[in-house]
């Protein structure tokens, strides 16, 4: 449904978005992810049409961004991270406003209806009457998420769409997009990391204008997992049978291992995921502890969180940016 091919933009000497790649088929739902600078925004502007690219091409649906760009736009909606409403008019006025330049027909109440579902969705029902200006920042991008929606496009592009929501509208619009994917296809970006868990089937992590890393989050974490894992591991018996046990099982060390209630001890275990056969290890230590009847009453075996893979992706960027900074202070 989107497709980008080699997107580069360049503000004067500033490379923003470096040729980057990728696609969204359609109904699936793809998070930007990146620290602040990383070109998501920029991105997304060009996906949306707003902004051409220096380099590149951008096609929804088949249609052309900036060669088609009204019929492509026809298809999305865009909520940009500066949510430009118009503070005079009341928000169904804005809303039916924007429903009529987007095409939506006045005919029978099909414009109406369109606004009332769009302020359903975004539950500002409440605040039709209201002035857009009186209205608090987290309300004022519901109501630019109200907007996106309202001609009830294909594809949605929606800029940092929960930047400024207290912690119950984020749950709200979250589920919301997740209830839109599906019939749309949806692009957000975000830097809140268990945002693209909770919303988002792909993730394209984007560093210093490329991407960093591009598949489902599972994927992206085999990819990195190739160092070891931590794992616990809660086993009923005698410490010096258990690392008799470990020691017939290659790839897995014990990091500590200490009594929790006698007979009962916790262990943490590095597992070696080079091969990213963790998994298979701790399948054949349980199978040895069983067989040297050794109790084993709980494994985990830990996951490396979207944390700790944004981090490995991003922090080489950071810290060459902070250096590249030092070298503009010193320049001054
Ligand atoms: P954030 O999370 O902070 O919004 P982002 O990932 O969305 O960051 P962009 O806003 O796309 O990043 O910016 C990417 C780079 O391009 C940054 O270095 C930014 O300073 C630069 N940039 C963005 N817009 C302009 C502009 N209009 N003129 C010059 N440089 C720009």
């Amino acid at each position: 449904m989107i497709v980008a091919t080699g997107l580069s933009k360049r503000y004067g000497s500033r490379t923003a978005v470096d040729g980057i790649s990728f696609e969204v088929p359609r109904g699936q739902i793809v998070g930007f992810l990146g620290p602040n600078g990383a070109g998501k925004s920029t991105t997304l502007k060009m996906v949306a049409g707003f902004l051409p690219p220096t380099e590149g091409t951008v096609t929804i649906d088949g249609l052309d961004a900036q060669e088609d760009s009204l019929a492509a736009r026809a298809k999305l909606g865009y909520m940009p991270e500066t949510v430009p409403v118009y503070p005079e008019l009341r928000v169904e006025e804005f809303l039916s406003f924007r429903a009529e330049i987007k095409g939506v027909r006045a005919t029978g109440s099909k414009r109406k209806k369109a606004v009332e579902r769009a302020m359903e969705l975004t539950k500002i029902t409440d605040r039709a009457r209201w002035l857009v200006g009186e209205l608090s920042k987290g309300l004022k991008q519901r109501v630019a998420l109200a907007d996106a929606i309202v001609a009830d496009p294909p594809v949605l592009v929606l800029d940092e769409p929960t930047a400024s929501l207290d912690p119950n509208q984020i749950i709200d619009v979250r589920e919301l997009i997740r209830s839109l994917g599906g019939e749309h296809t949806i692009v957000l970006s975000t830097h809140i990391l268990p945002e693209v868990e909770a919303t988002c089937s792909r993730v394209i992590i984007l560093s210093k204008g490329r991407v960093a890393a591009q598949g489902t989050m599972d994927e992206i974490r085999a990819r990195l997992s190739s160092d070891a894992r931590g794992t616990s591991f809660v086993f009923r018996g005698e410490i010096q049978a258990f690392r008799d046990v470990v020691a017939r099982v290659e790839g897995v060390s014990i990091k500590d291992v200490t009594t929790a209630e006698e007979p009962v001890r916790r262990a943490s275990l590095a597992v070696d995921d080079s091969d990213g056969d963790a998994a298979e290890r701790v399948e054949r230590l349980v199978s040895e502890c069983v067989a040297a009847k050794l109790g084993v009453r709980e494994v985990t075996l830990a996951a490396k969180s979207l944390e700790d893979v944004f981090r490995e992706l991003t922090t080489k960027d950071r810290a060459s940016d902070e250096s590249d900074e030092e070298t503009k202070e010193d320049e001054r």
